[in-house]
């Protein structure tokens, strides 16, 4: 193995991290007093969590012992925090300030925290709780709804050059479908928010821009913004149908998930509406050929899909472990500091693509005509940011799969200095 590798070892969250250990201190000092214990131990957890950076706190009882494992998903990554006991009564005091039902243990519940005595970090617009019974007591699940105020437009997402101009291209349109792809937790609505300001921004009063999602994540002055509600019956199918009276010029639907939105997802891009929306795929490829497999028509895809991006977030390399330093307090010891989004990006309309999407080809061969029209994979975008001391390639590893260890991509990884 090269020498790069034996810094990229996975580092736990140092115990000498001052959050952590104030965190446990904490923890410690109210252990006397089990009436406040709960309700300290919660706000300290939380605001760890958010000086953390974290998206999600789990609060796991791994036995019946009474104690709950704490985690912290930080940068995509679950990191061990410490074990906090009185389980039962730390898990009721969160549902009590996320409004759910103390007295039912058996079911699974969902809230938002409404209100905790103390100020959410500026960072932080929501805090959801989740709870879910398990064979040792309720576990728990906190999200953390983090304002993204960094990529508010297309230029701050740091795609490289071409993507990027390829994505104001296809904003420029009138009619087709952009599509913006990748598993959970790859960015995908960081995305198309940017996307919506772009659009708002440089079509200010021009153009009527309508959105349908579930949630509605972050607020976008100018746009006219609107959520799935199941209880009342507005679906996206609903919704859609209705939106498409109200004289939309761009419509943002959330997420394709079935057939019956994308047909009508289809449908407005074909008549003369620009349509945004995510979907869950892997790859470009992988998009159009599960497009494929929902029964959208093969011409109706080749004609509507104007733009399909695919990305991935990966964790950025910090100073302390790129010159092999101590753990630093900028990483809290992770030795990664933030994240930054690769992505593959092709516009299908060539000729090439267009006869494999017409031939339904699987996305084996629709992939490999992309590459062959010019387009650059996710696996070499995310070796050139390897290539660039950005990150490394173990990171790349846990994000893309070992593929990106295989022999074709051998020539492209620099040998070390
Ligand atoms: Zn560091």
């Amino acid at each position: 193995m090269s020498e790069r590798t034996e810094i990229e070892v996975e580092r736990p969250l140092a115990t000498e991290s001052p959050l952590l250990a104030e965190l446990g201190k904490t923890l410690e000092k109210h252990l006397n007093s089990r009436e406040t214990f709960a309700v300290e131990a919660v706000n300290s957890l939380i605001e760890t969590a958010e000086k953390l950076g974290a998206s999600d706190l789990h609060l796991v009882p791994e036995s019946r012992d009474g104690m709950l494992v704490s985690r912290f998903r930080i940068n995509g990554v679950l990191q061990p925090g410490p074990r906090v006991p009185l389980a039962a009564n730390v898990i009721s005091r969160l549902k009590v300030i996320s409004g759910l039902l103390t007295y039912r243990t058996d079911v699974p519940q969902e809230g938002r925290v409404k209100s905790r005595g103390t100020q959410l970090q500026k960072d932080v617009s929501e805090i959801r709780v989740s709870t879910f019974p398990t064979l040792h007591g309720e576990k728990a699940v906190v999200r953390f709804f983090i304002g993204s105020e960094e990529f508010r437009f297309v230029r701050d997402l740091g795609l490289s050059d071409d993507v990027t101009s390829g994505i104001e291209q296809s904003l420029g349109e009138t009619s087709g479908l952009f599509l913006i792809c990748g598993p959970a937790g790859s960015g995908k609505t960081t995305t198309a928010y940017a996307l919506l300001r772009e659009l708002q921004n440089t079509a200010y009063g021009i153009r009527n821009i309508c959105t349908l999602e579930d949630p509605v994540e972050a607020e976008i002055a100018g746009i006219s913004q609107s959520q799935v509600k199941i209880d009342s019956g507005l679906t996206y199918q609903l919704g859609l149908r209705s939106l498409m009276r109200q004289d939309p010029d761009v419509i943002f639907v959330g997420e394709i998930r079935d057939r019956e939105t994308a047909e009508i997802v289809f449908q407005a891009a074909l008549t003369g509406h620009l349509v945004l929306s995510t979907f869950h795929a892997a790859s470009v490829a992988e998009a159009i050929s599960r497009l494929t497999d929902m029964d959208v028509e093969p011409y109706v895809l080749r004609s509507a899909l104007m733009g399909v991006l695919a990305q991935r977030l990966l964790r950025r390399i910090c100073q302390c472990m790129q010159n092999r330093q101590e753990a630093c307090p900028e990483c809290n010891g992770l030795g990664y500091s933030g994240r930054f989004a690769i992505a593959e990006f092709l516009r299908p309309q060539s000729a090439s693509i267009s006869r494999e999407i017409l031939d339904r080809s699987d996305a084996r061969e629709i992939n490999a005509a992309a590459l062959k029209s010019g387009m650059i994979s996710l696996v070499q975008r995310a070796l050139s940011a390897v290539e660039q001391g950005e990150t490394t390639l173990s990171e790349c590893a846990r994000v893309l799969g070992p593929c990106v260890f295989s022999n074709d991509n051998a020539p492209t990884i620099s040998p070390d200095p």
